[in-house]
């Protein structure tokens, strides 16, 4: 990895601690982190003559805002090829209903399908400004094997986005209260072993890691609870994270089973915790919100199904202020239909205008997105990245403020994205320092070839199934 000059930014919002925007700036980048950020850098003669620009890429950012790139905290790329199909928003289906009809589909998928829907949704992040996704994968059936998180690391390295997986699993049998079909349940010990060969084999804990692995059993309700005790001792163990689904109706079906409800659950195994992070949290008590708080556990908000689904809206300024720290998630595409993270930001924040009258102002344009850049590199505990600021990770993404679109609304370049939007790709996006999209083109693949390839894998293994299931 070279040099890169980013030369005459119209900004560059950094997302750090002081807010600061820079106007008519120039960014420099040295392999995979930013060096400097200032007015007139590309003035210097040092550094615009002589060997320190010998191969520096220089790229003009003329009428560009420059943004940290996204970071997603919850998603599920293989659901990618499930879109557009009947979902939880359907007439009188119940979400039990509703797993009971996906993961009909989901137990045909093979390792192929995981491959290709990935690249399809990692594609779809990065054309909309995301450079760190995690993904909680938890399909695994005959057909995948074990190979599911194998395959999407060779996709995230194929298109230069930095990927946390999330090795989950079900391991409880139908008969003895999932909703999960035999062919989809794995035993605990096959479950630790697999993320133990991830975590050996993938997880990378240095400054400016591509790929890491996170420890994710997928929902309390499908698991046994050796299961969510043995990913706290391995995690614990290898200092990698732990990941799950709580909070999306569980709770009371944990208490019959238990007799407490889910996050008293979790705390008394110590599935709660700083490395820990959970998604959607919509049905809580003040009390659990303040658990998580007080443990420092993490919250991955995700708009779409609680839209879809008529969950509660999250009150974000609320759980900010307890201490939570809340990110941003698609969710998996049978809850959301789409990849796109800057359209989800807009959808967070106009959601949470629900709760401006009734509790005295909701957060901020610019706090959704720094709950979409910062809040989700320290969910993922990556404090290399989500701001723009010397020594950090370069990963950034710029939009074109010369299209017709914007024009009137770009006086105000931190709330522009949540507020006004930005309907189409973004002009650019860089990964560590490495431009992996610009101007409409995924850098290093044939685009129309993946795309070519991954439609006739959906049609293989996936199409009969929705005819005879869904339409
Ligand atoms: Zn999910």
């Amino acid at each position: 990895m070279g040099r890169v000059l980013i030369k005459n930014a119209k900004a560059i919002v950094t997302c750090d601690d002081r807010d600061q925007v820079f106007y008519d700036a120039d960014m420099l980048i040295d392999g995979p982190k930013i060096v400097k950020i200032k007015k007139g850098l590309s003035d210097d003669p040092l550094l615009m003559t002589g060997p320190l620009a010998e191969g520096m890429e220089v790229i003009d950012a003329s009428d560009k805002f420059v943004y940290p790139g996204l970071v997603n905290t919850h998603h599920h790329f293989f659901q990618t090829f499930v879109r557009n199909l009947t979902t939880i928003d359907y007439p009188n289906l119940t979400v039990m209903d509703w797993i009971d009809k996906i993961y009909r589909i989901f137990q045909k998928i093979d390792d192929d399908v995981i491959y290709y829907s990935s690249l399809t949704a990692m594609a779809d992040l990065i054309k909309h400004g995301c450079t760190c996704a995690f993904d909680h994968q938890y399909c695994y059936t005959t057909a995948t094997g074990k190979r599911p998180v194998d395959r999407q690391m060779e996709a995230a390295a194929q298109l230069g986005i930095r990927y946390h997986a999330g090795r989950g699993g079900n391991t409880l049998e139908r008969e003895n209260g999932s909703s999960i079909p035999e062919a989809m349940v794995e035993s605990t010990d096959e479950f630790i072993r697999d993320c133990d060969r991830l975590i050996g084999l993938y997880h990378d804990a240095a400054p400016y890691s591509m790929r890491q692995i996170v420890v994710s059993p997928c929902q309390p309700i499908n698991c046994y609870k050796e299961t969510f005790e043995e990913s706290v001792k391995l995690a614990r163990d290898k200092g990698v994270r732990l990941h799950t689904h709580l909070g999306e109706g569980e709770s009371e079906g944990i208490k019959e089973r238990y007799g407490v409800r889910s996050v008293e659950w979790c705390e008394s195994m110590g599935f709660v915790g700083p490395d820990v992070f959970v998604a959607h949290a919509w049905e809580l008590t003040p009390e659990e919100y303040k658990v998580l708080a007080r443990t420092g556990t993490g919250v991955s908000h995700c708009p779409a199904p609680a839209v879809l689904g008529g969950f509660p809206i999250l009150d974000i300024k609320w759980m900010q202020a307890q201490g939570i720290v809340v990110s941003l998630g698609c969710d998996g595409s049978a809850t959301n239909d789409s990849s796109n993270l800057l359209d989800t930001l807009r959808m967070a924040y106009l959601m949470q205008a629900y709760h401006t009258k009734a509790r005295g102002g909701c957060v901020t344009a610019y706090d959704m997105l720094k709950i979409a850049t910062i809040n989700g590199a320290k969910t993922l505990g990556r404090m290399d990245l989500g701001s723009l600021e010397e020594e950090k990770g370069a990963d950034l993404f710029m939009i074109d403020t010369k299209g017709l679109e914007l024009t009137g609304a770009i006086h105000d370049p931190k709330n522009l994205l949540a507020r006004a939007g930005v309907t189409g790709p973004v002009w650019l996006t860089m990964v560590n320092g490495r431009v992996v999209f610009r101007d409409g083109h995924l850098t290093g693949v044939d685009e129309e070839r993946l795309a070519r390839e991954g439609e006739a894998a959906c049609t293989k293994v996936l199409r009969d199934q929705f005819r005879s299931i869904w339409i």
